[in-house]
């Protein structure tokens, strides 16, 4: 992107989007009130272009549409599986592919939106980060992967989105520069109410506590996967650089902050975490910051020989630390007949490989 890129509207904070918009406005001799036109287009109307805005007069959607972007991400390749979810792929402005899925239930739809094209992280079980890391997304971009989602699923008698997870393609708490803004769009520009939208880490500290300052009640996932730092390393390389221990007190800090809820995600591997000793050592993490454990059957990947827990292993799992007085839930995969996977849809249309990794549904 050259330096004089005309400024992305869907990018800007609704703060300053109005400053933005008024500034533009009067500047021009126009009324202040054309912002709040503008912005309904943004927020309420889903606008995708200056063109559709046709309560302006039309010399102002012209010099509107020459001083900024609107740019959304197109949808490239849709799948709808058997049980209903969806994959989408976006082209981004410059030909890069990310995936968002739309996954209902009987109670809400949720949407799994990705922060980065590619990931830097290379955890070993994951389909995207074997890709290799491709670009950030900016702050547009994410939460444009949202309004085209919200579109379809409207038009496409879906329903509305109650619930949006950042665990789709990339670490978002890698790409903090886009993710603030784009969780204060989602949450004062769309109305996403912040517990229903969760921030998923494999474990960036300062991340984390970036986090724990922000006033709203945004969720916190950690991607635990393991419960002891020399288990955890074999399956994520930044173990090395942000240890458990250390992950752990940020996280309490985190929950020290009010209101805030924390969840660890399990994927079960079969005889490499899941071993029953590990048990007793998951349920004393999840105890210390009152974190709601998810257990998700690992989904395969070419690049590993790694097979899912068998059922029982995940059942013994989630029985005894239930007992343990952990709030815990096990996750079916979704949409496997599409590989309704972030990382998975790419993975095909990029090289006609069969990436597997599976998308659970988060909120409890
Ligand atoms: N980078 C962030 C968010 C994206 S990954 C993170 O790691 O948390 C979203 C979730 O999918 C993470 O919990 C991740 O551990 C999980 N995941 C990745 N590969 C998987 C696989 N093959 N099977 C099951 N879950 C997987
Ligand atoms: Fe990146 Fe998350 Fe995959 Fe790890 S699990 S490589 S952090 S997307």
């Amino acid at each position: 992107m050259t330096p004089d890129t005309p400024p992305d509207l869907l990018s800007m904070t609704p703060i300053e989007l109005r400053s933005a918009l008024e500034s533009h406005f009067t500047s021009r001799g126009e009324p202040k009130y054309r912002a709040s036109q503008v912005e309904k287009w943004i927020y309420e109307r889903l606008g995708r272009s200056m063109e559709e805005m046709t309560d302006l007069p039309v010399t102002q959607r012209d010099e509107l549409a020459q001083s900024f972007r609107l740019d959304e991400p197109v949808s490239d390749v849709v799948q709808r599986s058997e049980d209903g979810t969806v994959k989408h792929l976006w082209r981004l402005s410059d030909d890069k592919l990310v995936e968002s899925v739309l996954i209902p239930t009987e109670s809400r739809l949720t949407l799994c939106i990705s922060s980065q094209a590619g990931c830097a992280m290379g955890c070993t079980f994951c389909a995207t980060g074997w890709g290799g890391f491709d670009r950030q997304l900016t702050a547009g971009e994410i939460v444009g992967q949202y309004r085209a989602s919200r579109r379809w699923a409207h038009e496409n008698d879906y329903g509305s989105i109650s619930n949006i997870v950042y665990m789709g393609m990339g670490e978002p708490l890698a790409n903090r520069k886009a993710l603030h803004p784009s969780l204060t769009i989602l949450n004062q520009g769309y109305g996403v109410g912040a517990r229903r939208i969760t921030v998923s880490t494999v474990g960036v500290i300062p991340g984390i506590l970036e986090l724990a300052e922000r006033p709203e009640q945004f969720r916190l996932a950690l991607s635990l996967h393991a419960p002891s730092s020399e288990l955890r390393r074999e399956l994520i390389p930044l173990e090395k650089r942000y240890p458990l221990r250390e992950v752990l007190a940020a996280l309490e800090h985190f929950e020290d902050g009010g209101g805030k809820r924390i969840t660890f995600e399990y994927t079960m591997i079969d005889g490499v975490n899941d071993a029953p000793e590990l048990i007793e050592l998951l349920g004393d993490l999840a105890l210390r910051v009152s974190a709601f454990v998810n257990l998700i059957p690992f989904n395969p990947i070419p690049y590993q020989k790694w097979r899912p827990s068998k059922p029982e292993r995940i059942l013994e799992f989630s029985r005894r630390l239930a007992s343990r007085g952990v709030s815990v839930a096990v996750r079916e995969t979704r949409g496997q007949d599409i590989d309704a996977a972030c990382g998975q849809l790419r993975g095909h249309t990029l090289s006609q490989i069969g990436l597997k990794k599976s998308v659970a549904e988060i909120s409890e």
